[in-house]
Order: C-alpha cells, then sequence, then structure tokens
C-alpha cells in the first residue's frame, strides 16, 4: 500500500556514506518503497538551510557497493538543500516525499535552524512535497549506535502519516532515542522545546601562536514537559510538527499599540 503512495528522494546532512543515511535507505528498500537518494559528499553539519549560488553543482553516482544496486544513489558537492532542490526539479520530479536524516544526533529545541537535517526537510516542503527530518539522539559517549532500530521506527511513522491529513508546508522533526526498539516509552508529540548553547567561543591558539576561536558549545536542555528535549530526555520518540511561518503573532498587536504604523514619512 505504501509503495503506490510515496516515491521518497532521500538526503542527509552527514555525507551519502554516513551510517545513518544508509540505515534508513536499508529500512525503506525493506518496505520496497524505492528510495532514491542525493546526499552531499561530504560531511555538511550545520549548514542550516544555506543554498549554493556562487558555483555550479556537480552530481555523481555513489561508489559501487555502498548502496544496494537497486537503489538509485548520487552524491552532490552542494549542501542539503542544494541536494533537495536539484533532486526534485531535475533527477526525481516524481518524488512526493522528502526524508532527511537518520542524523547522527538530535535536532532539538534551538537546533533547527542551524540543521541541515531539518533545513533539508523545509526545503522539500517549500518545494510543495510532504516531508520528515530524523535524527538520532546519540552522544559521543554512546558505545552502540541503534540506526537500524530507528530505520525501523521511520518507516512505521510513515505507514501512518502517509495518509494523515496533515496540512500541505508543514514537515515533521523526528528525533529518536538511541537505544534497542524494545526499550522504546511510545511516541509523544512535542512542540519545540528549548536547547541553548553555553561557551560557544573556545579561544585557542594556532601552531603560529596566531588567536583563533572554535565556535561550538556545549548544549543545556530546557527539560520542560511536552517538548521535544523532554521527550527524548525520557525515552520517546519525539515527533514534532514544524512549520515555516515564524512570525510571532503576539507581537504584531503590540507593535501597532505601540503605535508604531502611525510613523508618517
Ligand atoms: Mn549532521
Amino acid at each position: 500500500m505504501m509503495k503506490s503512495l510515496i516515491t521518497p528522494l532521500v538526503t542527509n546532512d552527514d555525507g551519502i556514506y554516513a551510517p545513518g543515511i544508509l540505515a534508513l535507505t536499508a529500512a525503506l528498500e525493506r518496505e520496497d518503497l524505492n528510495p532514491m537518494v542525493l546526499a552531499p559528499d561530504r560531511e555538511r553539519s550545520s549548514v542550516g538551510h544555506a543554498i549554493t549560488l556562487t558555483r555550479p553543482l556537480r552530481v555523481w553516482s555513489a561508489i559501487e557497493g555502498v548502496y544496494p544496486m537497486s537503489i538509485r544513489a548520487y552524491c552532490c558537492d552542494g549542501t542539503p538543500s542544494d541536494c533537495v532542490v536539484l533532486g526534485l526539479d531535475e533527477l526525481v520530479p516524481e518524488a512526493t516525499w522528502v526524508l532527511s536524516g537518520i542524523n547522527n544526533g538530535p535536532n532539538l529545541g534551538d537546533d533547527l535552524t542551524y540543521s541541515g537535517t531539518v533545513s533539508a526537510a523545509m526545503e522539500g516542503v517549500i518545494l510543495g512535497r510532504r516531508a520528515v527530518a530524523v535524527s538520532l539522539d546519540c552522544h559521543r559517549d554512546h558505545e552502540r549506535l541503534h540506526y537500524e532500530a530507528a530505520g525501523e521506527i521511520v518507516v512505521r511513522l510513515l505507514r501512518r502519516v502517509i495518509q494523515s491529513s496533515l496540512p500541505s508546508g508543514v514537515l515533521l522533526n523526528v528525533n529518536i532515542p538511541n537505544r534497542p526498539l524494545a526499550e522504546m516509552k511510545g511516541v509523544m508529540v512535542t512542540r519545540q522545546g528549548k536547547r541553548e548553547y553555553a561557551d560557544k567561543v573556545t579561544p585557542l591558539t594556532d601552531p603560529f601562536g596566531r588567536a583563533s576561536y572554535w565556535v561550538a558549545g556545549r548544549p543545556e536542555d530546557d527539560l520542560v514537559e511536552g517538548s521535544d528535549v523532554w521527550a527524548v530526555a525520557h525515552g520517546y520518540v519525539s515527533v514534532t510538527p514544524i512549520h515555516m511561518d515564524m512570525t510571532h503573532y503576539d507581537s504584531m498587536m503590540y507593535l501597532r499599540d505601540d503605535g508604531i504604523e502611525k510613523e508618517t514619512f
């Protein structure tokens, strides 16, 4: 049933040979979903929604043997969002879904606008497709990465949402705890929470004695019940519906009440 309803374009921001996208593609292939892969040729995490305007892009086939023969897999020297534009405009215009991931690490709270994974799904929505971004809540100190379990969860969620009445323009941001299937607590529909970064800039000295700076930071979560950060911290698969409208509607009223529109020129 799914097969007739979905032709997925699969991308990510960790690069075409990352274990997460391989696990996602394998899970889709097991369901006979005929995924088509177009992903960056290298890691492009945290590039956000960037599109490459200043040079042409090249597309080539993935190294033979990494993906099953039955899967069309290409890489590109652009960003995740470049891959979605190229994929939907040139390579698979028939694709009705964009699946992005499975990202190595969570995309929660304030991560969303930095995330290449989520931005690629957003680009799919902008281009009129349905889209899901998927991330594994894994951390450096985790010994095992449960991408296979996450792939299985994506397939199960897709079965449910394919025929759902989600409005167009909405993507799903899915974050999956890094644990075996049997240890997942369940699925929770969540809202975007608060994840801020402390100590964003680390000053360093390069080998020539010059100052340099590493921008990264340590995440600090505000564990409010019902938020995405809370759900994965408590072992739930977090599903957040996201849309592009960043307008803060209450503030429109405040600005008008303050008389800003009375300004004359
Ligand atoms: Mn990434």
